[in-house]
């Protein structure tokens, strides 16, 4: 039997989960065993049954304790480490986000197996040869695996979500033994943002980097974004000195976005940096380095001295605005 980890936030299905569905099948066939099943962590997680249906699952286990009753890292993975001893799955498949990889690592790390995160492809040959996304996108990694217990998460849009018919999985709770240590790391309260331009929603990002040298030089992208309807964003460069809060930051350890136009000031390109805005339809790279990665990969470059060519930019806008 192959295991699935299906995730959620309190009964919401992440539908990446299905996709992890579809590879769990798949890995099954090719193992030669017969069953897939399901497990959800907590029974907020319930409703998310009913989206199951036609996916193939023999089963769905319910992992209930008190302590699982909203998202807890260590929880969850230490609950999903009992179901494996219990269930004595061949292989475990979990969703490739920021939260499965959480969860799995946890439970690999209590059952002491070695955990395989982000694949593409997964043969399981002697030994069990795997594809896995690494460095945010820019690299794929062949990895060979031995292990008595696989346990891997798919990278996102590597397997279509494929129903297959049938009805709902039967239902089994799962009662971990959980001590209130397990607890330290869990969500105890949600605030909602205010609603506005985030990076991540913004036609218009105007990042900025090293070359912008202060919090204070940061003024003139603030004046471009807010002209243009858009949001300041920055490199890791910028965050580290504490020119901006790290929710500013764009790349591999930040956030990724895909705006209209991405305005690069002062922003070398670096690899990390240049994962989280390449999806971007128009870079524009402003540097006094016509030699800088961002400016030679940039649709658009502009040579000079950053804060020189915005504040002729903020200038420009301005009197295109008033006339
Ligand atoms: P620099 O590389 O120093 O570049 C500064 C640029 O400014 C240069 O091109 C220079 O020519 C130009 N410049 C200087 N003065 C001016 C001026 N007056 N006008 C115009 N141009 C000027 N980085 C990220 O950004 N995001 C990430 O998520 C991220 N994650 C990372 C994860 C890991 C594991 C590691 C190892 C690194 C990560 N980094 C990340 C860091 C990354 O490798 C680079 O160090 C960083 O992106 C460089 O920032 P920068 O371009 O601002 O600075």
């Amino acid at each position: 039997m192959v295991l699935v980890l299906i995730d959620h936030d309190r009964g919401t299905l992440d539908e990446l989960s299905l996709q992890a569905v579809t590879a769990a099948r798949a890995l099954a066939e090719a193992l030669g065993v017969s069953q897939v099943e399901g497990v959800v962590v907590g029974e907020a997680g319930r409703p998310v049954a009913a989206e199951l249906e036609a996916h193939g699952l023999a089963g769905l286990h319910i992992l209930d304790h008190a302590i699982l009753s909203d998202f807890a890292p260590e929880a969850w993975g230490e609950a999903l480490a009992q179901l494996i001893i219990d269930r004595s799955p061949s292989a475990v498949v979990g969703v490739g986000t920021e939260r499965g990889n959480e969860v799995m690592a946890y439970a690999a790390a209590v059952l002491d197996l070695p955990f395989v995160a982000n694949c593409t492809e997964v043969n399981p040959d002697d030994p069990w040869t795997i594809t896995r996304v690494r460095w945010g996108g820019s690299l794929l990694e062949e990895v060979s695996l031995e292990t008595r217990v696989p346990m891997l998460t798919v990278a996102a849009h590597a397997f279509g979500a494929e129903p297959v018919g049938g009805g709902g999985p039967p239902i089994d709770v799962f009662n971990p033994e959980l001590g209130d240590h397990l607890a330290r790391t869990r969500v105890t309260d949600r605030v909602t943002l205010d609603a506005g331009i985030t990076l991540t929603s913004a036609p218009v990002v105007v990042s900025g980097g090293r070359g912008v040298g202060s919090p204070e030089g940061f003024a003139v992208l603030e004046e471009l974004a807010e002209l243009l309807g858009g949001a300041v964003g920055c490199s890791r460069v910028a965050t580290n000195n504490g020119w901006r809060p790290h929710s500013d930051q764009v790349g591999q350890t930040g956030t990724r976005v895909a705006p209209e136009l991405y305005i690069a000031c002062g922003i070398s390109g670096a690899i990390q940096h240049w994962v989280g805005c390449m999806a971007s339809k128009t870079i524009l790279a402003i540097n006094t380095d016509a030699q800088a990665s961002m400016v030679t990969k940039a649709d658009y470059a502009v040579i000079g001295d950053l804060h020189e060519v915005l504040n002729a930019v903020v200038a420009e806008v301005k009197s295109q605005s008033a006339g």
